[in-house]
């Protein structure tokens, strides 16, 4: 719960705050961006919703936050935030919201097809997010992109009973179904597990309909500067392997990346592929 005892300096006076407790991992950013913006290394609340859809984005926010370190002066009805996710973004592929601080605040997808549906990565464990994935049709794949960002993945197995999937270079505790190796594993006719080695050992990437590619912390674009983007800070395995693993893209076409951390982005294949290369040229 955000103390009002601990709200930063900078926000603008008005119902909405953020406290001390802010970990800046961007998402009330991405959700709301006219309504909270960078400061150092926090979130502040810049502009006071001005209107319903403003103040609905700032409650998404709220919900979404992973140390729920956005208040409000008066306390709100957040059911129309709670019941927005998993919020659609393209083609069956949602958002789920209600980031976990295990995983630093990482987004996780819910990819909703008739072959069954695939939870990418692992949101806070919630009630009405659970409910809401139930009625959506449930879980079947669980697909892990590494380690850092499985935060309640044993929770969701248990309730869901799907499988998770993950590298053997980051399967640290037991899995239904490891990826070995290198080389492209089709799991279905839509979804291709690419592994890519370099953020961590075992850090892996699913391609889905030959457009939807989720990229954990391996990829993710970069609103500031208008690029993809990748790490070398937070680089834990090898620089080289991510930039070996950034290569391996270019022989999968896609639109659409959708990271753990960092901006998602749309963009026609051609120009994804042009991107790729210019990043590639940049992790010399
Ligand atoms: S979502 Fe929460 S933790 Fe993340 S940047 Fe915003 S206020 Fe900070």
């Amino acid at each position: 719960m955000a103390k009002l005892t601990k709200r930063l300096d900078g926000n603008v006076p008005g119902e909405f705050y953020v406290d001390s407790s802010c970990i800046d991992c961007d998402l009330c950013r991405q959700i709301a961006p006219s309504v909270f913006r960078a400061e150092g290394d926090n979130s502040i609340v810049h502009h006071q919703p001005a209107d319903v859809a403003e103040a609905q984005r700032a409650e998404m926010a709220l919900v979404t936050c992973p140390t729920a370190s956005i208040g409000t002066l008066e306390k709100r009805n957040l059911n129309a935030a709670i019941q927005s996710f998993p919020e659609p973004i393209e083609d069956g592929v949602h958002f789920c919201g209600f980031a976990s601080e295990d995983s630093f605040g990482g987004s996780s997808y819910l990819i909703v097809r008739p072959g069954g549906n695939v939870l990418v990565d692992s949101p806070r464990f919630n009630a009405p997010l659970v409910r809401r994935i139930e009625s959506l049709g449930g879980v079947k794949w669980m697909f892990l992109s590494h380690i850092d960002d499985v935060a309640d993945h044993q929770k969701f197995r248990d309730h869901f009973g799907c499988d998770r999937i993950m590298h053997a270079g980051d399967a640290h505790f037991d899995v239904e179904r490891v990826i070995e190796g290198r080389d492209p594993v089709s799991i279905a006719a839509d979804l291709v597990v690419i592994p890519t080695p370099g953020h961590t050992a075992g850090s892996q990437v699913l391609l889905h309909q030959g457009r939807f590619l989720f990229t954990g912390d391996h990829l993710w674009w970069n609103p500031e500067d208008g690029r993809l983007g990748a790490s070398r800070r937070y680089n834990w395995h090898s620089w080289t392997e991510q930039r070996r693993s950034m290569k391996k893209l270019l022989d999968h076409p896609f639109e659409w990346v959708l990271p753990g951390h960092g901006a998602r982005h749309r963009a026609s294949a051609p120009e994804m592929r042009r991107q790729l290369q210019d990043l590639i040229a940049r992790m010399k």
